[in-house]
């Protein structure tokens, strides 16, 4: 074929300028529209899944069809067929309302799509994303030389700790794996952590066995003496301990391990330290709040993800480290291919991931519109609308078990009600507000989290309300 024989780009991929302002229109009217009602409707998913079904099957991809119509039917399954994050009467896992800066950094970066494995194809992106990890490094009390990189997800960045942990203490890890240790490895996190602990294991290859899960103190924080022993113990049977990670904000209850003590043990054995803050870590922004994370300032690293209390959208974690040396020990590989600027920055050289979005905008828009103050704002108000809540049940005979500084709330019903999965079963299936199940120190609790931006009064009591008809 000759070069003019080519034919014209298919329309429907590539459509006209004209074509796609329409377009483009067209779908912030609607959905401006869409997240309005979903404001006011119900929290849960009312799509009937069958009939549902039967249209996805009739998308056989034989005949194109109309981009406005495929995005009408789009948003519609969306606005049905969801539990709504968007909702302020969501007080659910930490998934947050993601605000709207990091909604128009999603536009921006889709529209010019650089490459982040290399600052030579993408210098500015590469030295964009280092600024916003720099101010981070620098909130959390981190020395100057400190570094990262943002991550798909927490899990992500909690597996990069685990792999530059192994990568420090035995260099032929690199080269030999788990066998170049005189022992078998462990790495220490208290029984409250976020699961994905036990699959980073897996696929670090030291084995699900690895991860240590210690006991709490009663109050949903590690116990410290608990982990010394534990340390102790496994040092006496030969075990080479690798990683201490203390959770900043647990899933179950928002507690905060005791981060110091936790740095003096793994100072002791030396032992990575790692602290992981995928939500909490948001309370840096604070000055109020700040208090809560010492301790914080003295990790060898950090998780953070920004699409929890930082209300990015979804998949927008960071990694911090004191020793981005370790970083490049890790991840480093040749590849003549690259256009590379020869810096030993490029993301591709200091991180798992190879081909690499710009997610960094998201929370550099986000911060950047906002200022630290806006984020304190957001987080403060979280805890207070969280206080509001815990008093309005107190009111009632409810009781809070958990005692944490920040937005998460254990409750437990006034004596004779139903059991506490029942009673969430039924306020799930009423439909007007979300919170979930979850173990405190061994028991059944009504889990409530401020995951939303704008929750209102309003909201608040409607959860109070949707409790008490519930219990
Ligand atoms: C959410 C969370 C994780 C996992 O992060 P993902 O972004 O969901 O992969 C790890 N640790 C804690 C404390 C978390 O809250």
């Amino acid at each position: 074929m000759r070069w003019d024989e080519v034919p014209t780009p298919v329309e429907a991929l590539f459509p006209s300028q004209d074509a796609k302002e329409r377009l483009d229109d067209y779908l912030t009217r609607t959905l401006a529209a869409a997240d309005s009602r979903v404001k006011q409707g119900p929290v849960m998913p009312d799509l009937d899944m069958a009939k549902f079904r039967q249209e996805l099957v009739q998308y056989d991809f034989e005949a194109p069809q109309p981009m406005q119509a495929l995005m009408d039917w789009t948003v519609a399954q969306l606005e049905h067929g969801t539990v709504h994050m968007t909702n302020g009467r969501y007080f659910g896992l930490f998934n947050p309302a993601p605000t709207f800066p990091a909604q128009l950094a999603d536009r921006i970066s889709g529209c010019f799509n650089p490459q982040l494995a290399s600052s030579g194809s993408s210098p500015v992106p590469v030295a964009l994303e280092a600024h916003v990890i720099g101010a981070w490094a620098r909130r959390a009390g981190l020395p100057p030389e400190s570094a990262g990189h943002f991550t798909t997800s927490g899990s992500e960045a909690n597996y990069t700790a685990l792999i530059c942990a192994l990568t420090r203490a035995e260099p032929r890890f690199a080269t030999e794996g788990t066998r170049a240790f005189s022992g078998p490895v462990a790495m220490y996190t208290s029984r409250e952590c976020q699961p994905a602990w036990h699959k980073i294991a897996h696929q670090a290859g030291v084995g699900r066995q690895a991860v240590r899960l210690v006991a709490t103190d009663g109050s949903g924080r590690l116990d410290a003496n608990a982990l010394a022993g534990a340390l102790l113990e496994d040092r006496r049977r030969g075990v080479v301990p690798v990683l201490i990670s203390p959770t900043a904000g647990t899933t179950g209850a928002g507690m905060v391990d005791p981060l110091l003590a936790c740095s003096d043990i793994a100072r002791e054995h030396s032992a990575w330290f790692h602290v992981d803050a995928a939500w909490g870590g948001a309370a840096l922004c604070s000055d109020r709040l700040r208090a809560e994370l010492a301790g914080i300032e003295r990790a060898d690293s950090i998780t953070i993800d920004a699409h929890k209390w930082l209300a990015t959208t979804m998949g927008c974690g960071m990694f911090i480290t004191r020793y981005p040396k370790v970083l490049s020990d890790a991840f480093h590989v040749g590849a003549d291919f690259m256009p590379s600027t020869a810096s030993s920055l490029d993301p591709y050289l200091n991180t798992v991931q190879w081909s690499r979005r710009f997610l960094g905008l998201r929370l550099f828009l986000s911060l950047a519109a906002a200022g630290w103050g806006g984020y304190a704002a957001h987080v403060e108000r979280s805890v207070a609308v969280a206080a509001q809540i815990q008093s309005g049940l107190d009111d009632l005979g409810w009781q809070t078990v958990n005692d944490s500084r920040l937005a998460v709330l254990c409750v437990l019903p006034p004596e004779g009600s139903r059991p506490v999965r029942q009673i969430v079963q039924r306020l799930l299936a009423a439909g007007r507000a979300w919170a979930a199940v979850a173990q405190f120190e061994g028991r059944d609790v009504v889990r409530i989290c401020v995951t939303h931006g704008e929750t209102s009064a309003e909201d608040a009591a409607t959860l109070i309300a949707g409790l008490e008809a519930a219990r």
